[in-house]
């Protein structure tokens, strides 16, 4: 990997430096997360926006040179990334908003990005199987792009995982374990099982090169705004990963002079679960808190990536604001019957952060914002159903549809 330089501890008072093999983990001397750094001077010789723009790939994987894969390595067999980007006027308060659909990617959230890439260094570490601990989206894709891959893969979820994405890690083949806990019980299973195996590990807190997979979401926006900068981007944030990744994709360019600013980042989290909001504006260290929102993917108490998350917000100037179950599901209708995209909670979370920080003047109408849109709604039917109300009911004739119709004051044209 002639492109990056190594990985090093985000510990500032620690800053070790290590090469960067396909199975490095946390720190080996303090326990930190770790950063790949990536030899900018050297891609500058070796890529360029045209180069970029002539790639016929259309997925994340035409991004390879700034992901630290080896050359060698073959692409993920599943068609990850490169997923559509929507303008709409009038939408959230705002003029013009832009939506990037992750929610269109192979097993229907952002975290195939992360687990493509993750089954690529497992096969580079000559690993057959894989694992990690997940709410859900992370589990389901890395099952997903493991069967694709022939790998096996071990899976932690805890009890309330929706039935979507449980159903999505039994057909994908993954073995499936249950833990009868919260998030943190299923984490803490999952590494004790991880070491004694010797599986590969996804877990995003452990993983350094995960947000390297996440961060093609923000390459893509760059180029598909023509390499203009937005003023925001609005993300859900649970463990801090994807922020810190939208975060690291945006600097990637502009260390590349590819764009000329990076976007402020708003931090959307539930107001029954905020640790990372909450330590960002009340300063000092991130304290665990409960887990109350129906957006799962982003119900974490103790995040795993909160210091790279922290830093990503601070230094890109950003904000920080949470949103009710209420406002999430309402988002998530007004995304469906405005743009018809379908979100889940948490992939909509971002969104419904964004209408509110428009409302209160932090964020300005004729700014130029883009949401994430994180998760597919189809994952999770059960929330969208409660958010979307009961159908018409009406027997099969005629006189009884212009009676249920006009009951609604319906009139059809
Ligand atoms: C994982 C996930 C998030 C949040 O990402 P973190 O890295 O945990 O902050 C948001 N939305 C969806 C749909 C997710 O699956
Ligand atoms: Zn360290």
């Amino acid at each position: 990997m002639r492109h990056v330089r190594h990985v090093v501890c985000i510990n500032t008072n620690c800053r070790l430096e290590e090469p960067p093999k396909p199975n490095v983990t946390l720190c080996p001397k303090c326990g930190t997360v770790l950063d790949v750094v990536y030899d900018y001077e050297y891609l500058k010789s070796a890529v360029d926006r045209d180069a970029l723009e002539a790639s016929g790939e259309r997925s994340f994987w035409r991004y390879r040179q700034f992901m630290p894969v080896e050359d060698t390595s073959p692409a993920p067999p599943l068609r990850v990334g490169w997923t559509p980007m929507y303008k709409r006027h009038n939408v959230v308060g705002l003029s013009t908003l832009f939506i990037k659909d992750d929610g269109q990617n192979p097993t229907g959230s952002l975290k195939d990005r992360p687990s493509a890439l993750c089954v690529v260094k497992a096969r580079e570490a000559g690993s057959g199987s894989v694992a990690c601990a997940s709410t859900g989206n992370a589990a389901s894709s890395l099952a997903g792009n493991a069967a694709a891959a022939g790998l096996k893969s071990f899976i932690f979820v805890p009890e309330r995982a929706p039935k979507g994405k449980l159903a999505q890690l039994l057909i994908f083949g993954a073995t499936v374990i249950c833990v009868r806990g919260d998030y943190q019980d299923t984490f803490k299973l999952s590494a004790e099982a991880i070491s004694k195996y010797g599986w590969y590990s996804r877990n995003a807190a452990i993983n350094p090169y995960l947000v390297e997979g996440k961060k093609t979401v923000a390459l893509e926006i760059c180029e598909q705004l023509g390499w203009q900068a937005p003023d925001w981007v609005a993300v859900s944030v649970g463990d801090g990963c994807t922020l810190a990744a939208v975060y690291k994709g945006f600097y990637d360019f502009r260390q590349m002079g590819f764009i000329d600013k990076i976007p402020r980042l708003l931090s959307v989290q539930a107001t029954g679960c905020f640790p990372i909001n909450k330590a960002l504006r009340e300063g000092g260290d991130i304290v665990p808190m409960a887990e109350n929102t129906l957006a799962d993917s982003i119900a974490v108490g103790v995040p795993r990536n909160g210091t790279k998350a922290l830093r990503a917000i601070q230094a890109s100037n950003g904000l920080t604001i949470e949103v009710t179950d209420e406002e999430i599901l309402a988002a998530m209708r007004e995304l469906g019957a405005t743009c018809g995209v379908f979100g889940e909670p948490a992939g909509v979370a971002g969104l419904a952060g964004l209408k509110k920080a428009v409302a209160q003047g932090q964020i300005g109408q004729d700014e130029k914002v883009v949401a994430i849109i994180t998760g597919n709604g189809l994952k999770d039917t059960a929330n969208a159903l409660t958010a979307a109300g009961e159908p018409i009911s009406s027997a099969p004739d005629m006189d009884s549809l212009l009676k249920e119709l006009g009951n609604r004051g319906i009139k059809g044209l």
